[in-house]
């Protein structure tokens, strides 16, 4: 534009008529720029406040607390109750509706816990254990009878393990029981103090005595396991076996042999 008036003065247009343009020019054209810069930041203000929102609700559901100074002063109550509120709903993912112990989501994520970190490379022994003849409970008593049985037996458990010990149902009559930084020899020990320990019989109703029976498949973490499932899969096929074997009984599948042939024996299993 300047070039253009700078043309017209020098093709002898009178400077009178090049006022208006050339006010129009020093006047409206920052007026107007100046309204786009503003208009601009205050798109870029909310979007970049949004964006801060969802990183925030991202990262703590993801477990990564961002040190992000979102909240405003009316914002922050609102924040507590959904933390409470969040807290409650994990709580719930992770515990057994029937028993006071975790589910079976709450023991995959604490045996890939002991998994991924290296500091804990210390073995951690797996316990599964499944009431023996449970159905027979259902059919004699019914299915609120048995959820009794499997609450009584659950409670059970609880008293007579560690303080550090971690115990799950995976489900109909079946728990697990993770000894934490516990070697295979002491988990044995354990087990055979759980079979002593547990009463002999349950009550299924007042006055009705069910004798209580269950079988265990043991074993431990490996350095050679490449997945946390890896001691699962061991302890079921323990606990296989010794059902096979007529029950009542816990089975141990022990890692004693060198990593070929353990790999051999494995895949000869599968
Ligand atoms: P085994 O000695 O081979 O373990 O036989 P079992 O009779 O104990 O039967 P099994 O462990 O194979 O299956 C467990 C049964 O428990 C299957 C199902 O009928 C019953 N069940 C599964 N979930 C529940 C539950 O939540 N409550 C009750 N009462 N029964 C359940
Ligand atoms: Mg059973």
């Amino acid at each position: 534009m300047v070039v253009s008036l700078g043309w017209l003065y020098a093709s002898g247009v009178p400077f009178r008529s090049l006022v208006g343009p050339l006010f129009g020019f020093a006047v409206i054209v920052p007026v107007v720029l100046w309204l786009n810069f503003r208009a601009r930041r205050q798109w870029l203000e909310a979007l970049g406040h949004d964006a801060k929102f969802l990183a925030h609700m991202v990262g703590r559901r993801s477990g990564r607390h961002l040190n992000t100074e979102l909240y405003t002063d009316e914002l922050r109550p609102l924040s507590e109750v959904v933390q409470k509120e969040r807290h409650k709903l994990i709580v719930l993912g992770l515990t057994d509706p029937l028993c006071d112990v975790g589910n079976r989501r709450a023991l995959e994520q604490w045996l890939h816990t002991f998994f991924d970190r290296p500091e804990t490379k210390a073995p951690v022994s797996v316990l599964l254990i499944d009431l023996d003849h449970f159905k027979d409970i259902n059919d004699r008593y019914g299915h609120d009878m048995g959820d009794q049985v499997i609450k009584k037996f659950a409670a059970e458990l609880r008293n007579r393990v560690r303080e550090c010990d971690l115990i799950a149902r995976m489900g109909g009559d079946e728990f697990c029981i993770v000894f934490p930084q516990t070697r295979l020899s002491v988990a044995m020990a354990l087990a055979g103090r759980l079979r002593t320990q547990l009463p002999i019989s349950i009550e299924v109703t007042k006055g009705v005595l069910h004798t209580l029976r269950w079988t265990g498949g043991l074993s431990v973490t490996d350095p050679f396991d490449i997945s946390f499932k890896e001691v699962l899969k061991r302890a079921d096929r323990a606990l296989l076996i010794a059902k096979n074997q007529g029950r009542n009984r816990t089975e141990i599948f022990e890692l004693s042999l060198k990593t070929d042939e353990r790999k051999l024996q494995e895949s000869f299993l599968h």
